[in-house]
This record gives structure tokens, C-alpha cells and sequence, in this order.
């Protein structure tokens, strides 16, 4: 178990990539915060599916752009388990709207989830993690968005081109309490998000045009690099991205 006696609180880990994240560190032995936000439901049967495998998981709402909140879930995650030795930063959002017309509270909103919310989650779970003086893990989802332009969704590719200069920037400003803080860089990966682009099959055929494995990604494989990085084994990997697309970023064009 490579996870034995860690704590770890996945935000959004209700739903998606946040819940593959959350059973697998649970079955490599962490215990788990499930961060979420709205309907408590699915993340209270996650908390059953984990426990009816012998792991240990609670759930927690909070809304990851908003201060006090923020403030809540570490200091629940504390009370509950004893600290934190992980985080995952994984709630985001889009609005595929062209940039023309979108309206400013729209690209607000997603900067406020998707960036302000990895800045107040990995700032408060950093505090935490120097105070224990045992190291730490800080994981962001980010996306290939994070360097590949994306028209019609240009506050989600900032807000996720900031959280690589935000996670490189105190990557190093953390490296001496032995905490690491790296990207995951998704391409496609099929989950909630992508639903309605699967619904539109000419949409649908044209992402996967531009995949050379010809397929999304599954959210057991992006939690699969997720469990890597937070584990002993990458004690020496910081700053840096890892891009796991399928090949979408090389842009090769039609095979
Ligand atoms: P999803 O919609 O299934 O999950 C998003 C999660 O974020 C949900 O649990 C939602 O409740 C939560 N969330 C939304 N707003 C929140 C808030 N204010 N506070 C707390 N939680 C909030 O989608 P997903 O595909 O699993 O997305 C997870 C992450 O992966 C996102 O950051 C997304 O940008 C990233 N990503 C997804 C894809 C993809 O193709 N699906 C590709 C690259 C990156």
C-alpha cells in the first residue's frame, strides 16, 4: 500500500476524475476527504464504496473559491484524521462560450474555481503541512489546456495556464519543506464534463480525430498518475507537468 498512514483531501471528489482519485488512494491505504459541492449523495455513497472495502474515507462541502470555506475543510480534515499529507486539486469547470460574448461573471466564475480555489486550497493545506514538518504532496488537474489554446474556452485555458505558474512558483518556494507540487495535464478524459460533447457525434468523431489513441481517457488511468505522484516513489518530481492525452498534444495530424 503505498499510500499507508498518508491523509489526503481530493477536492471535487465526488464525481469524475476527483472519485477515481479518491477510491484509488483509498485502496492504496490513505484516508480520504472527499470535498464537495452541492448534493451530499454521491459523495456519501462514495464514503460507503470505500468502506465497504476496508479503506477510510468522510465527506466534506466547501466550495474551493471561497476563503472561509476553504478554512472549514482543512481544519475538518484535521479534526477528523490527525492532518493532511496530501491535496488534490482537482474541482474545475468550463463554459464553452467565444470570447466575444462572454459575459464577464462567466470567465469570473471559472478563474474563482479553477485558479483562486488551487491557490486557497494548496495555501492553507502548505500551512498545515509545515506546521506537521513531514512533507507534503500538493497534485493539480490541470489540462493540456494548460499550454494548448482552446477557442471558445479562453478563461478555462487561462485559469489553467495560471495554475502552472501558481504550481511551478511555489513549487519552489515549498521545496524546502519537503513538499512537491506538480500538474497533471488530462487531454480527453470521459467523465461528467464531457458529456454532451460525446452526445454530439460529429463533435465527438473530431476529438477523437485528433487523438492517435483514438479513444478519452479513462479516469482510473489520470487517478493511476495521481497515485504515483503522491507517493514515496516521486519524493525527488516538482514543478514540473505531466501531460497524459493519448498523443492529442503532438498534433500530428490524421494517421
Ligand atoms: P466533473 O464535472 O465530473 O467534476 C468536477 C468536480 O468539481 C465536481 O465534483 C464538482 O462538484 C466540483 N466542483 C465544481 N465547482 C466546485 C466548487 N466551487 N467547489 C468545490 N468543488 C466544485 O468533471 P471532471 O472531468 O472529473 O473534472 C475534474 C477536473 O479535471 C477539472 O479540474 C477539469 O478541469 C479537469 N480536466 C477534465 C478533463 C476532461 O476531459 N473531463 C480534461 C482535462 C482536465
Amino acid at each position: 500500500m503505498r499510500l499507508a498512514d498518508k491523509v489526503a483531501v481530493v477536492t471535487g471528489g465526488d464525481s469524475g476524475i476527483g472519485k477515481a482519485i479518491a477510491l484509488a488512494m483509498a485502496r492504496e491505504g490513505a484516508r480520504v476527504m472527499i470535498d464537495y459541492f452541492g448534493d451530499v449523495a454521491p459523495a456519501s455513497a462514495l464514503v460507503e464504496q470505500i468502506e465497504n472495502f476496508g479503506g477510510n474515507a468522510a465527506a466534506f462541502a466547501a466550495d474551493v473559491s471561497k476563503p472561509d470555506e476553504v478554512e472549514a475543510l482543512l481544519a475538518q480534515t484535521v479534526k477528523h484524521f490527525g492532518g493532511v499529507d496530501i491535496l488534490v486539486n482537482n474541482a474545475g469547470i468550463e463554459h464553452r462560450t467565444p470570447f466575444l460574448e462572454t459575459p464577464f461573471d462567466l470567465y469570473r466564475k471559472v478563474i474563482e474555481i479553477n485558479l483562486t480555489g488551487v491557490w486557497l486550497c494548496s495555501q492553507a493545506a502548505a500551512q498545515q503541512m509545515v506546521k506537521q514538518k513531514r512533507g507534503g504532496r500538493i497534485v493539480n488537474i490541470s489540462s493540456v489546456h494548460e499550454d494548448l489554446t482552446m477557442p471558445t474556452n479562453a478563461s478555462y485555458c487561462a485559469s489553467k495556464g495560471g495554475v502552472r505558474m501558481l504550481m511551478r512558483t511555489i513549487a519552489v518556494e515549498l521545496a524546502p519543506h519537503g513538499i512537491t507540487v506538480n500538474d497533471v495535464c488530462p487531454g480527453a478524459v470521459d467523465t461528467p464534463m464531457d458529456a454532451a460533447l460525446k452526445k454530439d457525434k460529429r463533435k465527438y468523431d473530431a476529438l477523437l480525430s485528433e487523438i492517435p489513441m483514438r479513444r478519452m481517457a479513462k479516469p482510473e488511468e489520470i487517478a493511476a498518475l495521481c497515485t504515483f505522484l503522491a507517493s514515496e516513489d516521486a519524493a525527488y518530481i516538482t514543478a514540473s507537468s505531466y501531460v497524459i492525452d493519448g498523443g492529442m498534444m503532438q498534433k500530428s495530424g490524421s494517421l
